[in-house]
């Protein structure tokens, strides 16, 4: 089965194709476009390229095409990417207003030039179905909660990655298949060797989610992909009355108070140099206050919710780093799990060190009684694998 996985940011288009069967999964061919203002080209020439290039004998050719969709109001999980899924989208745009969009026009292109070929949508919501009630609802009147504003989580295929090749990685073969099964047989009981794993991703936006036994049990990301940790140019988590508040003293309207939280907060807002780490970490070594801030801003938010999964799952076996920053980033990383000895985590520096531009590895020491790894991030694997079975399961 040959499946094309798409992914479609505010400004890019990024594709895979993979070939798929039961027992194996091969990636024929990548690419992408930046700095995108319309798919439809992108679309077309992607297609093109495949045909000419022989991964596939024509665009039809494809068996399906899989979208990593991120907030549907009133539907998650892997479903058909058809008018309900559009709706669902058009629902949210207010609140993912940078992804929504994109994903409805993606999803609607591949429907006009490809009307054979079927379309699935992966919600990135979908890890957190069966979180606790009382981790994703908010203290808020009945109405809005009517209105569907929860706790929604987002980077669920990055999160279940980490789930299932945690728990290979450890040799916790049960959590690892129940892990890989989880949106086919949903979570079930459970009665084997626990797994307390805190999933950190770290990248252009960021996240941690406490996974007990493959299953998620809460995240840092909330209603939109707004919130949880400083994100590069997005809030994170704010106090809701600090928009009233400067609406009266710098007499921002509710458009440009989002603006500002979405465009020029985050990492860039508070270091003033760049929404990029690199930068930052480069500035801040300068001397820079503000970029020494907007690091140590990031890694206090990271321990709080790394430090709320441990309390909440009765500690932890294993705290994973993935994406961009969490991978590529040792510095990071040790001060994060700084000073955390009394809790059995022990870093070692020069496998820290080591550990990084795409590598796997385990960072901590033999006898930290936390085992600290990295794992790339492998969210395209994830979508394909789901949507292979959607499709086997028609
Ligand atoms: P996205 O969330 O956009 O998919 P990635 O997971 O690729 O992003 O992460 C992108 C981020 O990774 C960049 O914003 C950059 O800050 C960070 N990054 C990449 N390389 C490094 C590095 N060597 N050191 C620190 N941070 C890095």
């Amino acid at each position: 089965m040959k499946l094309l996985i798409a992914n479609l940011g505010s400004t890019s288009f990024k594709y895979r194709l993979f070939e798929m069967d039961v027992s194996s999964t091969r990636q024929l061919a990548d690419g992408g476009y930046e700095r995108v203002t319309a798919f439809t080209p992108c679309i077309e020439e992607m297609l093109e390229r495949l045909v000419s290039e022989g991964f596939l004998e024509s665009a039809e050719a494809l068996d399906a095409v899989g979208f990593k969709t991120v907030l549907g109001k009133g539907v998650s999980g892997c479903v058909a990417a058809d008018e309900r899924v559009l709706e669902a989208l058009e629902g949210f745009k207010a609140v993912a207003p940078a992804h929504n969009p994109a994903y409805a026009e993606g999803i609607r292109c591949f429907g006009e030039k490809l009307p054979q070929v079927p379309r699935v949508a992966l919600f990135e919501t979908a890890f957190y179905q069966w979180c606790p009630e009382a981790a994703m609802t908010y203290a808020i009147p009945r109405s809005w909660r009517e209105q569907g504003v929860r706790r929604y989580g987002f980077h669920g295929a990055s999160h279940k990655f980490i789930a299932e090749h945690s728990a290979e990685l450890l040799g916790n073969e049960a959590v690892a298949a129940r892990a890989r099964q989880l949106y086919v047989c949903g979570p079930g009981e459970y009665n084997g060797k626990p797994l307390r794993v805190i999933s950190c991703h770290l990248g252009g936006s960021s996240s941690v989610t406490g996974i007990l036994n493959g299953v998620a049990i809460g995240t840092s990301m909330g209603f939109s992909p707004q919130s949880g940790l400083p994100q590069n140019n997005r809030v994170g988590d704010l106090d809701s009355m600090a928009i009233p508040y400067v609406s009266k003293t710098l007499g921002l309207d509710v458009a440009e108070a989002e603006r500002q939280l979405t465009k020029e907060s985050g990492l860039l807002g508070l270091s003033g140099v760049s929404n990029d780490m690199r930068d930052i970490r480069a500035a801040a070594d300068e001397g820079n206050a503000d970029a020494r801030l907007s690091l140590d801003v990031l890694i206090d938010n990271i321990r709080h919710w790394a430090g709320s999964f441990f309390f909440r799952m009765g500690g932890a076996d294993a705290i994973c780093f993935t994406a961009g920053i969490g991978e590529n980033d040792p510095e990071l990383r040790a001060a994060v799990c700084a000073g955390l000895e009394g809790l059995g985590v022990k870093i070692d520096a020069a496998a820290n060190a080591a550990v990084i531009r795409g590598k796997e590895g385990i960072i901590s020491t033999k006898d930290s009684s936390i085992c600290v790894m990295v794992i790339p991030a492998n969210e395209e694997v994830v979508i394909a694998r789901e949507v292979y079975r959607f499709i086997e399961a028609r």
